[in-house]
């Protein structure tokens, strides 16, 4: 029997999915997990079937699907189900889910024709000066060129669309040999690191782990805490433990927080694994994405490593999901929704298709290890460093003058290390933000939309803001008008500025988000591999994973954990950022050390990092979170309602503030003007309810689903602060 009507789940803001009627011509046609085309309103939207049926509940007349996009479902049972469960925790509308679960897949591909691949024929000189010899006489050319240095790599047809342009336009560039090119699909090697492949003894740990796990697989789905601390030898185990997975026929998914910052890890993998691998990144196009899907539906690849969408691989064996770095606040999708954290999908898939989970860390997230201190996960040790590094010796040094981020113990330190041709990694906490004070009024220089602070810029000599890009170009105060201002804080920048007045001649290379390239940081770790750098500075990420040997001096150049907004979870990422540094120094035979400097030599989550006791440090800190009731012992959920006029915007927030102060169970915090207050056209207001109590987000979501500007507000579950 073929059914009429079919349920269409839409990507936008709208917590229902619509109908629509099958026409006569694709009538036998449709399936559950197809995408289709259908109109919505005044737009085109590309949806999901969700339901299959014979007659709707709605009263108006139902309009036609347009187009079918998919002539097979591109979605299984249990695809289905986890982005269920994903639409119901993150109270997100399943089709905004869905989105993200099965990539954007061009027919052609699916239909096995041959796919183009754009690249410069010529350097990046060459092609600079093609395009400002071009730039006059065909504009077009120069914009696709233009567009092509942007991307790492591109389809054809992809390039096109970006563009705006038609073949004829490429054609043209083919033919001068500015561009070539590629028939093939090639997997794209996103990582230049070479490391010599090891094999090791395992020690007692490593086997103890491994068995333990591997006893557990293939039962029912288990989950394991692997705390290891840093050198400890996690990466074997993973490696064990994923053979293990493929000898029995199954395949795995590893998790990493960012792919070019853990090139070791991605390394190791490929000496083991070679094209069996598939590997996902943050900056895959839509066609990379969907040639890694391909070649895990082939069975060319059983394992996928990656950061976000790798979870959603399409294998149809899953046996075992390894989370590395677990505690890594990077692995919560903040924006666009569904605003999801991967630790969560993970457990959840692996749940789904009984398949082991190890959630690994030196310094575990306290909801994690409380869990595991609980018995929902089981707890496995590392507490040993692999035999020959010894762990690092840890100084606390108390900086006094605000003026002063190079105290003069750890300048004598780097200059030692430079003299002896060691290397020195310096890490910054990412939140240390130079800012300006008028030394007058003593207000800090503020953004006139956003209401944050602004941002120095030491090179260019100028305040901007890091939220709307609202940029002060000769800073002055803008209170009282005076140009006497000092300036607070540490931003990488600024840090480098001082490093190079210091050490003039060293080679000094800043790595963060704002310094280099999506994808380049991979570059920038070889050099440093092969000791062409010699002092790296970076936030808290470039630490990641890193092991060289060479690396004999870690400094920490403040341990202080700066926000704008009291964060709950600032001691532990104090103790994360200050274990991490530990991790990274005396890899090798030479030994280590690390200088931790702070303002608060005293505060227990600095002293207890230093003496490596994440014990003692769980156990302080989560008594803390038990007295004021935050997670793991409640459940946070941040709410922000905005419109683009400011009365509108104030209007709903106390519309919203009524209902929710109706809501049994819950703690309300706010309203407030969210940060930044203006955004995008907006202006915005935020609550954030705190319960224990699992049905509130029922409640909440029936409330919310029944006002009328329920698309003017969003949800963020289990908030990063
Ligand atoms: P972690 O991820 O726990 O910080 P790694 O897995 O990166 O630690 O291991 C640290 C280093 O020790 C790596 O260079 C690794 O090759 C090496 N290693 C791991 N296990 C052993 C072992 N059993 N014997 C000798 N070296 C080992
Ligand atoms: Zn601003
Ligand atoms: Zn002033």
């Amino acid at each position: 029997m073929t059914l009429p009507i079919v349920a269409v789940a839409v990507p936008r803001n709208v917590d229902q999915t619509f109908d629509y009627v099958v026409p006569a011509n694709l009538a036998g046609q449709v399936k559950v997990g197809q995408r289709v085309l259908v109109d919505f309103g005044k737009e085109k939207l590309e949806g999901f079937i969700t339901v299959l049926k014979e007659k709707s509940d709605y009263k108006g007349s139902l309009r036609p699907i347009r187009s079918l996009l998919d002539s097979e479902s591109i979605l299984n049972e249990h695809d289905l189900e986890l982005a269920r469960w994903i639409a119901d925790y993150y109270l997100t509308p399943i089709g905004m889910v869905l989105r993200i679960i099965a990539p954007h897949r061009e027919l052609s591909i699916r239909e096995g024709r041959s796919i183009q691949f754009v690249h410069l024929a010529q350097g990046l000189k060459q092609t600079l000066e093609a395009i400002e010899k071009i730039s006059k006489r065909a504009p077009q050319q120069a914009a696709l060129l233009k567009t092509l240095l942007t991307v790492e790599s591109v389809t054809d047809k992809e390039l096109l669309e970006r563009v705006g342009c038609g073949p004829r336009v490429l054609q043209q560039l083919v033919e001068q040999k500015i561009v070539t090119l590629e028939q093939k699909p090639v997997q794209r090697n996103i990582s230049d690191f070479y490391e010599a492949p090891r094999t090791v003894q395992l020690n007692a740990e490593q086997n103890t782990a491994i068995c333990a796990i591997e006893r557990g697989m293939g039962k029912e789905a288990q989950r394991f805490l692997l705390h290891g601390i840093n050198g400890s030898g996690k990466t074997e185990v993973y490696l064990h433990i994923a053979q293990h997975a493929l000898e029995q026929g199954k395949q795995a998914i590893v998790l990493v927080p960012e792919i070019s910052l853990t090139p070791q890890l991605l390394a190791r993998f490929r000496h083991r694994f070679g094209e069996r691998i598939a590997v996902y990144h943050s900056g895959l196009t839509e066609s990379e994405k969907s040639r890694q899907w391909d070649r895990i539906k082939r069975g060319e690849a059983q394992i996928a490593i990656g950061v976000r969408s790798a979870i959603f691989a399409p294998f149809d064996k899953l046996g075992l999901i390894i989370v590395d770095e677990e505690h890594e606040s990077t692995y919560k999708q903040e924006e666009p929704a569904p605003r999801y954290h991967l630790r969560e999908v993970a457990l959840r898939r692996a749940q789904l298709e009984n398949a082991t989970v190890i959630l690994g860390s030196g310094t575990p997230s306290l909801e994690t290890y409380y869990y595991a201190q609980t018995g929902a996960y089981q707890l496995l040790e590392m507490k040993t460093r692999v035999a020959g590094t010894a762990s690092p010796a840890v100084q606390i040094i108390e900086l006094g003058d605000e003026k002063v981020w190079i105290s003069l113990l750890l300048r004598e330190k780097i200059t030692d290390r430079l003299r002896k041709s060691e290397q020195v990694i310096l890490l910054l906490n990412r939140l240390g933000y130079a800012f300006a004070i008028c030394k007058e009024c003593k207000q800090v220089v503020r953004c006139p939309t956003c209401g944050i602070a602004l941002t120095l810029h030491i090179r260019f000599q100028h305040l901007s803001c890091r939220y709307c890009g609202y940029d002060l170009k000769l800073p002055k105060c803008r209170n009282c008008g005076s140009a006497n201002l000092s300036f607070w804080g540490a931003g990488t920048e600024r840090i480098e500025l001082e490093l190079r007045k210091m050490f003039g001649t060293a080679t000094i290379r800043r790595m963060d988000s704002e310094s280099v390239q999506r994808g380049q940081h991979g570059v920038i770790l070889e050099e440093f591999r092969q000791g062409k750098i010699q002092i790296l500075l970076g936030t808290q990420m470039i630490g990641l994973g890193l092991d060289f040997p060479n690396v004999t001096l870690v400094g920490v150049i403040s341990a202080d954990t700066i926000l704008d907004l009291p964060d709950f979870r600032a001691g532990e990422r104090t103790f994360q950022l200050i274990s991490q540094a530990g991790g990274r120094a005396g890899r090798g035979e030479k030994g280590g050390e690390v200088i931790i400097q702070t303002r608060h030599p005293e505060h227990y989550a600095i002293q207890l990092a230093a003496h490596q006791d994440y014990r003692k440090f769980y156990e302080q800190e989560i008594e803390f979170r038990r007295e004021f009731n935050y997670p793991p012992f409640s459940q946070l959920i941040e709410l922000i309602v905005q419109d683009s006029k400011e009365e509108t915007a104030h209007q709903h927030t106390l519309t919203l503030q009524e209902g929710l102060s109706k809501l049994g169970n819950i703690e309300l915090i706010g309203a407030a003007k969210a940060l930044p207050y203006r955004w995008h056209g907006a202006y915005r207001w935020k609550f954030l309810l705190k319960s224990k109590d699992a049905t509130v987000k029922e409640n909440l979501r029936l409330l919310i689903r029944d006002l009328k500007f329920a698309d003017r507000v969003t949800l963020n579950v289990d908030p990063q602060l």
